[in-house]
Parts: structure tokens; sequence; C-alpha cells
């Protein structure tokens, strides 16, 4: 074990300062890191009050010797860090020295601890009320391992005791913050009460099944049943844990737990990596759920940034990022029927009651949001002519398979067979031949096909799943040509700044293969001669100057890759009107294997569940049978 020593000023100055007691919940996440610093086994929490009279944490963890107990109550004072290098790489939740001498200016604090040197249970304690109080060591009884006692938190300075909120608003972010801690450790047991009443039993989880036990408990086990386990490691880099499936979104972000290193963080690059991940499955405005942990070495995240250490910096973001979404844009691509979990109507409908949005149609700009009766005819010259400009005219060979597997997207099933080897294999059939989505019976009102398989009856929304079939199959035809060029009639001048017409004449490639032929012109002018044949009707000069700015600020375009998906999307939407009418049972089972084969086809591409399993179990106890 190490010993406390007391920073010196420069390092002490160079650790981000600020106060970190605001309400007891913060006065409980301190104590917590401190005991899964000193590797507690199990940890106890009793709370008073919402935490404002109480909080008191025991653990069995490594002790603090009798004569550092004062040192552990001053400032800048830790056993966690000694020399400014050891800022580079941090190891421990806590090294800032600041929080026991912060809580013990503001509160009663009694801390008892047993370093473990005499096994009769003699131990130490040291009691403070208030900044200038010298702390007086005195014996005392505790096995092996540490408590610490706070209570009446803010009796001295009744101006902040007065921000304070309600018993049961404390206490809520008093278990929030419980919650966070206890999903970052799963070895360690914990339990949690509020005024003597136990909250939660959490017993050390060493397996799989009881950790999952775990986040049933912590997050619901509707979270648990409607989400898969990740496990995914690349270039030193892991990530785990547990994710929503699309359809099980909130309204609100209150289901996302994302860890470094053990630390639950807030941060920038993995929240767009994960909404990226996400971008085209989700239903809009809705949240993610999960609970997820990345693993680097500490020498690559600097969490010296803010005082509640709540924010990190990844020293090499863009690895970080790209690892992220590809890791869960693969795992949520590979969310489809027969593998992982399976949408039941009670868990897909928990979270739109909470939002209020579960009755009407989403408003997104975008007619196809209608249901499919209510949606106009489309125009099919328009879309054999929006179809044509992506491709351009069929030649021979990959040009003219490509064509046809295109077209055979567009004008449904059962001609749209997967291309074998674009897709991924088919998800295994039961030991009985039935297949995960089973045998078509019967289609409702032109909308739904009603099929049954092993489990009882599954639902299909006609519409919804056949977009989403022909979306993919479009974003695979597209990621396999290449993007042609169309001229401009009238070629297009802009002005644009000396760094950006540098940057278009250097890298005349890169526009190419975009899609763009772009000339300089002058020293402040580009030509813009061919442009994209897919985003014709676009606005030029705004796709050219949004594509250039992505450009120069981050060598590669995600805005064009993100335009292309929205046309794609909407191309589908088109190809897919055309479903609306009375199915044959063999178009109906051929429509159930594609959707069996294609990626993301739990959900339309506007986020909307594409099927729904209703078990036996469910149906009998709709109907009270066997009661
Ligand atoms: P920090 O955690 O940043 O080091 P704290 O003020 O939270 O600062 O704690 C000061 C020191 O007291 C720690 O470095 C540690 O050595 C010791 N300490 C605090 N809580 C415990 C605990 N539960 N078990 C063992 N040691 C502890
Ligand atoms: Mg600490």
């Amino acid at each position: 074990m190490t010993r406390i020593n007391q920073l010196d000023p420069r390092l002490a100055n160079q650790i981000a300062a600020g106060e970190v007691v605001e309400r007891p919940a913060s006065v409980l996440k301190e104590l917590l890191e401190n005991a899964l610093d000193a590797t507690a086994a199990h940890i106890v929490v009793d709370v008073e009050q919402g935490g404002v009279r109480l909080v008191r944490v025991r653990d069995d963890g490594s002790g603090i010797e009798r004569d550092d107990l004062p040192l552990a109550l001053s400032r800048h004072a830790t056993s966690k860090i000694s020399a400014v290098e050891d800022l580079e790489a941090i190891g421990s939740l806590g090294f800032r020295g600041e929080a026991l001498a912060a809580i013990s200016s503001v509160s009663r604090l009694t801390l008892t601890s047993n370093a473990g040197d005499s096994e009769d249970g003699a131990a130490w304690q040291v009691q403070v009320a208030g900044r200038d109080m010298a702390p007086e060591i005195s014996p005392a009884a505790h096995p092996r391992g540490t408590t610490v006692e706070m209570r009446d938190l803010f009796f001295n300075t009744p101006a902040r005791r007065r921000f304070l909120r309600t018993e049961k608003t404390e206490f809520g972010h008093l278990e929030e913050v419980f919650r966070r801690i206890a999903l970052s450790e799963f070895d360690t047991g914990f339990r949690l009460s509020h005024n003597q009443k136990p909250v939660h039993q959490l017993p050390p989880a060493k397996d799989a099944a009881s950790r999952a036990q775990r986040v049933a408990r912590l997050c619901g086990s509707a979270f648990m049943e409607q989400a898969v386990a990740v496990d995914m490691e690349a270039a030193g880099l892991r990530l785990h844990g547990w994710l929503g499936l699309p359809t099980f979104s909130r309204a609100q972000a209150d289901l996302q737990y994302f860890y470094v290193n053990g630390r639950v963080i807030r941060d920038k690059v993995v929240n767009h990596a994960v909404r990226q991940a996400y971008r085209d499955v989700l239903y809009h405005g809705r949240h993610p759920a999960y609970v997820l942990f990345l693993e680097l070495d500490p020498a690559l995240v600097d969490v010296n940034v803010h005082p509640t250490k709540h924010e990190v910096r990844f020293r090499e973001q863009r690895m970080v990022h790209d690892f992220l979404f590809r890791s869960l844009h693969r795992a949520i691509a590979e969310m489809r029927p027969g593998e992982g979990p399976v949408p039941h109507a009670r868990a897909v409908e928990a979270p739109q009651e909470a939002g209020g949005e579960s009755a009407q149609a989403p408003r997104q700009g975008n007619m196809m949001l209608a249901p499919p009766r209510a949606a106009p005819q489309q125009d099919g010259h328009a879309q054999s002519r929006a179809y044509a400009s992506l491709f351009g005219a069929p030649d021979a060979g990959t040009r003219g398979n490509l064509e046809r597997q295109v077209s055979d997207a567009l004008a449904g099933w059962p001609e749209a067979a997967p291309d074998p080897a674009a897709a991924s294999p088919l998800p295994d059939s039961r030991d009985d031949g039935m297949p995960p989505l089973g045998f078509a019976l019967a289609h409702l009102h032109g909308i739904y096909i009603l099929a049954q398989n092993a489990d009882g009856l599954v639902l299909v929304d006609t519409h919804a799943a056949h977009e989403r079939i022909t979306y993919e199959g479009l974003k695979r035809a597209w990621g396999e040509a290449r993007v042609r060029a169309q001229p401009l009639l009238v070629p297009l001048s802009m002005a644009v700044s000396t760094r950006e017409a540098d940057f278009a004449e250097n890298q005349p490639d890169t526009f190419a293969r975009l899609g763009f032929t772009v000339e300089r012109a002058g020293p402040e002018t580009l030509m813009v001669r061919e442009i994209p044949a897919l985003l014709r009707g676009a606005d030029v000069e705004a796709l050219v100057r949004d594509v250039l700015s992505d450009l120069v600020m981050q060598g590669s375009s995600e805005r064009i890759e993100q335009q292309i998906d929205e046309l794609l999307s909407s191309m589908a939407c088109h190809g897919s009107v055309r479903a609306n009418r009375r199915l044959t049972v063999d178009e109906m089972n051929a429509l159930l294997r594609d959707m069996e084969a294609t990626e993301r086809s739990g959900q339309c591409n506007h986020g909307r569940p594409t099927w729904m399993q209703l078990s036996m179990k469910e149906l009998d106890r709709l109907f009270l049978r066997g009661r």
C-alpha cells in the first residue's frame, strides 16, 4: 500500500481545481471512488434524509495507516500520485487529494480505518467538523478497511444548504451516482439503504450471467431483454457492454452509461460516434440506450480536465472515434431477426408512452412516413430517373449486374433475392427447420403480415420492412459502384479562400472520387464542372462549399456520405410504396427471408420497428389462459 504524501505546490497547481461538493450525491461519488481505489470487495452505503443528514460508506479495502489519517483530510494530500509524470497516465479514480478535505470543511466527518496490520480489529479514527479544526486521532474498533461517515452537510454554510432540494430529489441524484458506480465495477459487491430501508443489494458479479443480472437490476429488465452484448477489440482498444436495440429507444438520453477505464464520463467524441452509429436506424428525436465500457492505455486519456472528473480528453480522438463508430455500427448492423434479442410489443411501447408520441405518425418533412395507404401514388418516371442518374447507363459487366441488383431491390420481391456475395450469411435456422421469422399466414388489410414461428406469432409492417431491405440494397450497390459524375450544363464559378483553392488544386483525386470535377480558375476562384449525378438536384454551390470545408477541416467528407444515405433512403421510400398491395403467401415468405438476411432489418429507415414477436406465453397471458 502506498502512503499518503502532500503534493508539492507546483504539482498541485497542475491539477484541475474547483469545488466538488455540490450536494450529497457528489459526496457519495467521491467516497465510492475512494473505496474502489482501495480495491474494496464489498461496499455498504447508508444514507439518511436524501444524504443531507448522513452519507456513510464502509469498505473492506486496503485501509489507511494511523499516521496518514490526518493527511487524508488535508488538501493536496494523496497516495495516488506523487510526481508530475504520474498525471500522464492515471490508473486510479482519484488523484486530486482534495475530496476528503473539501467534504470535511462543510460537514461533520468521521474517518475510521484499519490498514490491516492488526488483525484484532484495532483501528484509528479522526473526526473533524468544519474548516478550522485540527483532526485528533483516537483508537476505535473496525475490521480491515475504512468507514467514512459524513453528517449534516453544509451545517456551517447555510447559504449552500438552501440550494439543496427535497429529500426525494437529493436521493434521486444519489441513487444515480450509486447506479453509475455499481455498473463500473462488477467484481465489487454494493449495498445501498435509505433511512434504514434497503434499496439495492448487489452481490459481487463474477460471471457473465450475474453481471447481466446486475445490469438488469440497475437499468431495468426491459433494457436487458432488448439489448445485445458486445465485446470488440482492435489496436489496443477494447469496447464491451450492452447495446439497446434501436427500437428500444428513449425519449430522454437517460439510459446512456459510458465508461473509460472504469470511470463514467460524458464526452463529445463518444456521443458523436454513438449518434453516427445509430444514425439511420433510430426513430427521429429518440435516444439510444447503452451501457458500454471502453478500455485503453491510461496514457492515451487525460482525466485531469475537470474537477469532477466527468470529462476526459482522448489523446488520439480520431482513432477512438473511428473505433467506437465502427464497432457500434457493426453491432447494430448485425441486429436482425434470428440473431440477438427479439422485439416484444411490451418493451417497444414503454418508452414511447413516456415520450407521449406514440400515436401520431412522425412528421419529418417526408411524406413517406405516412401510412402506406395514405401515401400518394409515385411518379414512376421520377423514380427511374433518380435511379438511372445514380448508376448511369448500364454497360457491360459489373455495371449491368449492379443495375439489375438495384432494379430488383426497387421492384419488390420475390425477385429481390439478396446478392449472396454481398449479403452476410443467413442466420441459422432452428433445429426444427423453422426460420427465425417463421412462415406467413395472412396479409392483414394489406399492411401487416401475420406469420407463425417457433415462439408464436410474428407481425411485420410490410412497407417498413421492404423499405429497409431496399435501402440496404441501394447502399450496398452504391458502395460497390464508383460515384458517377455528371457535367453541369453551365460550369459554376465560385469565390473561395486561398486555402480552399489551394486544397482543391492539390487534391483533384479526392474530389474525383466523390464525383466532382473542380478546377482552379484564379487565386480565389474555383470552377465546378461536374458533380455527382445522384446529387444533381442539390444546391451545387452550397454542396461544394460544405464538402470543401469538410475536406479542408478533416481530410474526408462525412457530409457527402450523409447526403448520399439520405438520398438513397428517400429513394427506398419511393421504391417501396408500390408494396401497398395484397401479397401472396409466397411473396410474404420471400419478404420474411429477405428480412432475415438484411442488416439492420429490425427498423425501417426512420427507426420505426419493422416486426414484432408475440410469444405463445404472451398470448396466453392476454387470454388469461392457464390461470
Ligand atoms: P484522492 O482520492 O484524490 O487521493 P481524497 O481526498 O479522496 O483524495 O483521499 C485522500 C487519500 O485518503 C487518498 O489518496 C487515500 O490514500 C486515502 N483514502 C481515502 N479514502 C480511502 C478509503 N476508503 N480507503 C483507503 N484509503 C482511502
Ligand atoms: Mg478521492
